[in-house]
Parts: structure tokens; C-alpha cells; sequence
């Protein structure tokens, strides 16, 4: 695995498309091997581990941890049968020992797209990761079993609204390509900054110091950025 990321030319490693934590005996041997070449590891997790498999997998060389917390307690509650705390506690703890952390939080119709849910998912990431961790708002597509109709982008934008009103400064909607807010704002002056189209980056325009060139402000972004 670590060589054939090397040959391709890849920065880092990506752990995810099923709950990662299931390969967690895989990571610990697989995190090192890449980080001795000098590759940057990342989770796509719904953050679903013990402190203890967290502690291990940042010691291993986890870089990055992104966790899906799929809504506020009570949709986790009923429909994953889950503690949300769990996450929130998690999301913070990784914080605390150096990891990149973002919030994605799958919006769908029906189940967790409630004013009220989203507003508690917005309170709770300002109170575990504060309001420079990005939180995305992603769509939502019928799959499977499950025939709700896809997320509206009228309804990721509330979304994006609400996170903007409790204050977090680095807010996206995701699995809506070309949308306005796949791109990163100056959180003062609202300057343009990333544009982005899907998950591909098309334009960086910051200063060396990773500052908006506009007003100033400091943009707390870890590594270095280049465009493919
Ligand atoms: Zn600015």
C-alpha cells in the first residue's frame, strides 16, 4: 500500500469508504510503514472508538480525522442506536493531541434536518472543537432501502446559514459539485480564498504565511498547499 502511494505520487493516505476503526489492527501497521515515508495518514470515520483505539491510532501516525456525526442526539439515537457523545468527545480529544479534525454532518430529509437538529449539532462543534474546525453539510442520495428523496441544496444552505449564525468560521456544503460553498472564505472579510470544485482544488490565493491577502487575517491551515 505505502509503496504503491509512493509511485503514484500521493501526499498521504486516506483510510475510509467503510468505518475505518474496522481495519483498526491494519492502521496500526499500515500508519508508520507511511509515515517513514513521509506520506500523512487520514481517518473517515463516524468516530466511533474508545479513547483508548483513538490514543493508539494517534500514536501510530494518524494525522487527520474527519467524523460524520450524522445528526443531533436524538436522530443518532434513533436511527444508529448511537451515543453522539461518543463523537463530540472524540472529535475533541483528537484535537487535543494534534490531530486535523473536521465535522461532516449528512443531512437527511426526514431524519435529521430539522431546525432545531442542526442548531444542536452547530452548539455542540463550537463546544468540543471551537470555531475555526471546518463543518460540512453534505447531500444526502437515496441508496439501498432508504427512499427518502435527496437532500434539497436549498436545505444545505439553511444549514450553512445556521453554522454561520452560531459563529463557526469555516463552514461547506459538500456532494453538491460547483456549488459556491465547496470554496473557502475569509471568515473577516469574506474575501474568496480556495476555490474548489468537488474535490478538486482550482485556485489558492493566500499569502506565504497563509494569510488573506485582503484584510490580514490569519487562516489556520497545517501544511502546504498546492494544486495538482
Ligand atoms: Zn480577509
Amino acid at each position: 500500500m505505502v509503496d504503491l502511494a509512493v509511485r503514484s505520487g500521493c501526499k498521504g493516505l486516506s483510510v475510509s469508504f467503510t468505518e475505518p476503526t474496522l481495519l483498526f489492527e491494519y492502521c496500526l501497521d499500515l500508519f508508520p510503514l507511511a509515515r517513514s515515508r513521509g506520506l500523512y495518514c487520514n481517518f473517515v470515520s463516524n468516530g466511533y472508538m474508545t479513547l483508548e483505539a483513538l490514543r493508539m491510532l494517534v500514536e501510530a501516525g494518524m494525522d487527520g480525522l474527519k467524523i460524520d456525526v450524522k445528526g443531533c442526539s436524538s436522530s443518532v439515537h434513533r436511527y444508529c442506536s448511537a451515543d453522539v457523545d461518543v463523537c463530540w468527545r472524540n472529535a475533541s480529544k483528537a484535537l487535543e493531541m494534534g490531530v486535523h479534525v473536521e465535522i461532516v454532518n449528512l443531512v437527511i430529509p426526514g431524519v435529521n434536518d430539522s431546525e432545531d437538529c442542526i442548531e444542536e449539532v452547530c452548539r455542540r462543534h463550537v463546544e468540543s472543537v471551537g470555531d475555526d474546525t471546518p463543518i460540512h453539510f453534505t447531500a444526502y442520495y437515496p441508496a439501498y432501502k432508504f427512499n427518502a428523496p435527496p437532500t434539497s441544496v436549498s436545505k444545505l444552505e439553511e444549514a450553512y446559514r445556521i453554522a454561520k449564525r452560531y459563529g463557526l468560521r469555516y463552514v461547506y456544503i459538500g456532494n453538491v459539485p460547483g456549488h459556491p460553498y465547496e470554496n473557502t472564505y475569509c471568515p473577516v472579510c469574506g474575501d474568496l480564498l480556495i476555490k474548489r470544485y468537488g474535490l478538486n482544488l482550482v485556485s489558492v490565493k493566500l499569502t506565504r504565511d497563509k494569510k488573506c491577502p485582503r484584510c490580514g487575517c490569519s487562516i489556520p491551515i497545517r501544511g502546504e498547499i498546492r494544486i495538482r
